[in-house]
């Protein structure tokens, strides 16, 4: 038996030690670590709400009024006011018939996945899928096929040979790399076959369409069966938690099925109220999404006049492609020694051989940030 020690050294000279930074601040567009001020392009707090003060309010109003803690899961006597309106308030934004409360995004899709497949079922995976939809695979015990990354003709033949097309499941986003699935195309194929399409859109909800509903508003598509929705109030509604969105059938089907949703204690209360605020800033001030546009194509203009190979991302989501770990990881420290903070991503987050810098922007930032980090990068000689 190898030992623990080991292995993590083999990790380290492989380059793909992993560690923490420590922050001593809110996260924002400039973070304190220790007494290092940085200029952060790694957050996915998009429209920059986890630390606005009306956000941070309704938490506080919401601790006072429901307390701290849940106390029980949502099926005992966890499911607060609190907690239905905001899900009825996510199922009208989205324009869906209901919406349902996850912890996280990571037990959201354990839980529609487990709920809605078994192990006769196949299940359809982009091959650059989210961990977590990997992993909700994993756990149905299902026989999984993964189709070339948003490759449609490579899944409509899978789709052909498959006996029991149990789901395709799909980041609307790619959380690595920050280009749009094919959606309508997978709802076509999800249609014609009879299959679920489960759509996680962790990094579209909150920042893509003209009223922020996320990936399917974008592509002008509905919200209606075989789709399924996932996202989460982590990332641009700066909270914390995650929801399911669907027909009313779908979403009864969850609350009495969905293990991950069933055997655990539903979120604080007071968190469920920060995210109805949350949503309000979503919903009325437009000029949050596009201010993160101008600093999107402002820092593309910019790499791409200093020569550096951008991929097609127009999300927020701008990754520098690397190749091997060793170089992102130096050229990441050298980034940090000139006040700017964007880590290395590297196997297995994303494919060997593809390790990046996963730059990210938001609407914390400003004209003057995009600049500093446009200076950085050409003097790092990347
Ligand atoms: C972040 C993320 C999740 C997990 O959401 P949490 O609420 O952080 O657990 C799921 N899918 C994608 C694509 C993500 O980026």
């Amino acid at each position: 038996m190898k030992t623990l020690a080991a292995e993590l050294a083999r990790r380290r000279a492989q380059h793909l030690y992993r560690e923490r930074l420590v922050l001593d601040s809110p996260p924002g567009a400039e973070v304190r670590v220790g007494a290092e001020k940085l200029l952060s392009f790694c957050s996915n707090d998009y429209l920059g709400l986890a630390n606005d003060p009306r956000v941070i309010a309704a938490m506080r109003v919401g601790a006072e009024r429901y307390g701290v803690g849940a106390g029980a899961s949502h099926l005992v006597s966890g499911h607060s006011r609190a907690h239905h309106a905001l899900e009825e308030e996510l199922a009208d934004f989205v324009g869906a018939e209901r919406a349902l409360l996850f912890s996280t995004g990571y037990m959201a899709n354990l839980g529609v996945v487990s709920a809605l497949t078994g192990r006769h079922d196949v299940i359809f995976e982009d091959r650059l899928n989210h961990a977590s939809l990997i992993d909700a695979a994993r756990l149905t015990r299902a026989k999984v096929s993964r189709y070339p990354h948003a490759d449609t003709n490579q899944l409509a033949k899978l789709l052909v040979l498959a006996r029991k097309p149990g789901m395709i499941t799909t980041d609307a986003v790619f959380s690595m790399d920050g280009d749009l699935a094919p959606l309508a195309e997978l709802r076509a194929l999800a249609a014609q076959h009879g299959t679920r399409l489960l759509a996680d859109d962790a990094h579209g909800f909150g920042v893509l369409g003209k009223n922020g509903r996320g990936s399917f508003e974008h592509l002008h598509l509905p919200l209606t069966p075989p789709v399924i929705l996932m996202a989460t109030l982590g990332k641009a509604l700066g909270v914390f938690g995650a929801f399911v969105a669907g027909e009313a059938a779908l979403i009864e089907t969850l609350i009495q099925r969905a293990r991950t949703y069933i055997y655990t204690t539903a979120l604080p209360p007071a968190v469920a109220v920060a995210a109805r605020a949350s949503l309000l800033i979503v919903r009325t001030e437009g000029w949050r999404r596009e201010r993160l546009q101008t600093l999107v194509e402002k820092f593309r203009t910019g790499a791409q006049s200093l020569g550096f190979a951008l991929t097609a991302s127009t999300t927020p989501i701008q990754p520098l492609m690397l190749g091997e770990s060793e170089r992102a990881l130096e050229i990441s420290r050298r980034l940090r020694e000139r006040g700017i903070l964007i880590p290395a991503i590297r196997p297995p987050t994303v494919p060997e051989g593809s390790a990046r810098l996963r730059i990210t922007f938001s609407a914390a930032h400003e004209a003057a940030h995009v600049d500093r980090l446009l200076d950085a990068l050409s003097t790092v000689r990347i």
